[in-house]
């Protein structure tokens, strides 16, 4: 039912838009779970399933309709930007319209995302759905599907990886001792957009001396110093779509020890790199990076896991880790990030995202490795 404050609009198909398959593989998994119904409140998932991209929405799927609620500041961009869904403005809340909504189709269960939505915004729901409706957690259904990249989302990460590549070539130039973390962070911000991207798809790290021992510290306002480390770690957001990659550079003339941790690291992450392919056990990836550290001695210090996937978030399956069964597929994008992390020496990472292709994988951050020392 449609409250009396409410609009109806039925958006013709636009041809080849991806969300219909995407709504269409949803279903397919929904059935597998024995849910008619699926109500998805993850934003991120509402622009996946729907193409909108606002900060405010609920999506419900059901094996007939897909319907999408929104409050009027978001009416006009829902019309343009959602294909595949009736949208509905809604004046009272989101919630409580998706309730009476699924009263009056006597749905008997409902899938729901327990991971995105509060306790107050579910007892709303309950209230207005009434005794009849079940509801289901169902939280990770539509990141199944999120794993595997089409042709579209592979070409927005590629170009968020291009512009990543080229902003850190162009502002590791500008690094000297003396020079400010945090004016390194705004210059990378800067000339992301400046290249198109609509900004940081997080918190650039800028992490110096002793602060690059500490694996996720943001650009803060210490000045470089001589004979040190500093790691950069960026990433440009385009289309919704995050790239995610790491170097590492080294002021003055590194002393052999240093060299030796430098190299060790980019040939355990060159290693993890090439082992990145369909069929591959995830694990499998992280093994490979631990062994080639291990071999130099250094697997101590590496405290964290190799790399995660990447797409409309910076962190998404599947994850790199130790004991990770899941099998890599054409269409996954993931990070491949060892790192070593000490208070004698500070820190070194390098990371690119990579493209799981049909034969192989791709670098889609392609800067330089090799140009480490700034002297
Ligand atoms: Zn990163
Ligand atoms: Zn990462």
């Amino acid at each position: 039912m449609i409250s009396s404050f409410s609009f109806y609009h039925m958006r013709p198909d636009v041809v080849e838009s991806p969300h219909c398959a995407r709504q269409d593989s949803l279903r397919g998994l929904m059935e597998e779970s024995g849910l008619p119904s699926l109500l998805v409140t993850n934003l991120k998932n509402i622009a996946y399933l729907t193409g909108f991209r606002g900060s405010a929405g609920a999506a419900l799927l059901t094996s007939r309709e897909a319907v999408l609620w929104v409050d009027p500041r978001y009416t006009r961009q829902a019309l343009e930007e959602a294909h595949g869904v009736q949208v509905i403005e809604e004046r009272k809340g989101l919630l409580t319209a998706v309730g009476e909504h699924l009263k009056t189709l006597r749905v008997r269960r409902a899938g729901y995302d327990d991971a995105h939505l509060s306790c107050a915004d579910f007892a709303r729901l309950e209230r207005a759905a009434g005794l009849r409706v079940r509801f289901v957690p169902s939280a990770g259904l539509v990141e199944r599907l999120r794993v595997v990249k089409d042709e579209g989302e592979i070409a927005k990460i590629r170009e968020a990886g291009r512009i990543t590549a080229e902003v850190f070539q162009e502002v590791v130039r500008r690094v000297r001792p003396g020079i400010r973390e945090s004016d390194l962070g705004a210059e990378i911000e800067y000339l992301m957009r400046k290249k198109g991207a609509e900004g940081v798809a997080f918190e650039t790290m800028v992490a110096s001396g002793p602060r690059a021992a500490l694996p996720h510290a943001r650009a803060s306002s210490r000045l470089l110093g001589e004979n040190e480390f500093v790691i950069f770690d960026l990433g440009a957001i385009l289309a919704g779509y995050a790239a995610d990659m790491t170097r590492t550079v080294y002021m003055g003339e590194p002393s052999r020890r240093i060299r030796s941790f430098y190299n060790a690291v980019v040939e355990a992450q060159e290693k993890a790199v090439q082992s990145v392919l369909p069929g591959a056990r995830a694990g499998d990836v992280d093994t490979v990076a631990r062994r080639a550290l291990a071999g130099r001695d250094l697997a101590r210090f590496f405290v964290h896991s190799t790399g995660h996937g990447v797409g409309m978030d910076v962190h998404e399956l599947p994850r790199l880790a130790r004991g990770e069964r899941t099998r890599l597929r054409t269409g996954n994008v993931v990070t491949v990030e060892p790192g070593i992390y000490s208070e004698s020496f500070g820190g070194i990472r390098v990371e690119d995202t990579i493209l799981v292709g049909p034969a192989g994988h791709e670098v889609l951050t392609p800067a330089a490795k090799d140009q480490w020392v700034v002297e």
